[in-house]
């Protein structure tokens, strides 16, 4: 992750839905990043470290080269685990995105692991 996120004044805040795991909360006002302009997670589900990701991968049925396909892949978007702006939800829609183009898990069986 290239930027430190510089957060916005609260008068810049944006007002968005706010949503958690599917489940529309309304409206909340979000921080962005000045920097880079970057929205802020304001829900409480955090990011994880890509360290967590990594040790799920270890416990799947695949190969080693297949799990470093899966890492390579998770680490050049450069912010799956920046805390700032995204929540575990959405690291587990990715992660499963990229497991199951790299292997023939099924869905149900990349949820299981997490
Ligand atoms: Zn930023």
């Amino acid at each position: 992750m290239s930027c430190n996120h510089e957060l916005c004044g609260n008068i810049q805040n944006v007002w968005l839905p706010y949503e958690f795991r599917y489940h529309q909360k309304g409206l909340k006002a979000h921080p962005h990043c000045i920097a880079c302009g970057i929205i802020k997670n304001v829900s409480s589900d955090r990011a994880r470290p890509l360290g967590y990701y990594m040790n799920i991968l270890s416990h799947l049925r695949i190969t080693k080269v297949q799990t470093r396909l899966i890492a390579k892949e998770m680490e050049d978007l450069g912010d799956f685990d920046d805390g700032f702006s995204i929540s575990s939800f959405l690291q587990e829609q990715i992660f499963i995105r990229i497991v199951k183009k790299y292997s023939s898990l099924s869905e149900k069986t990349i949820i299981e692991a997490l």
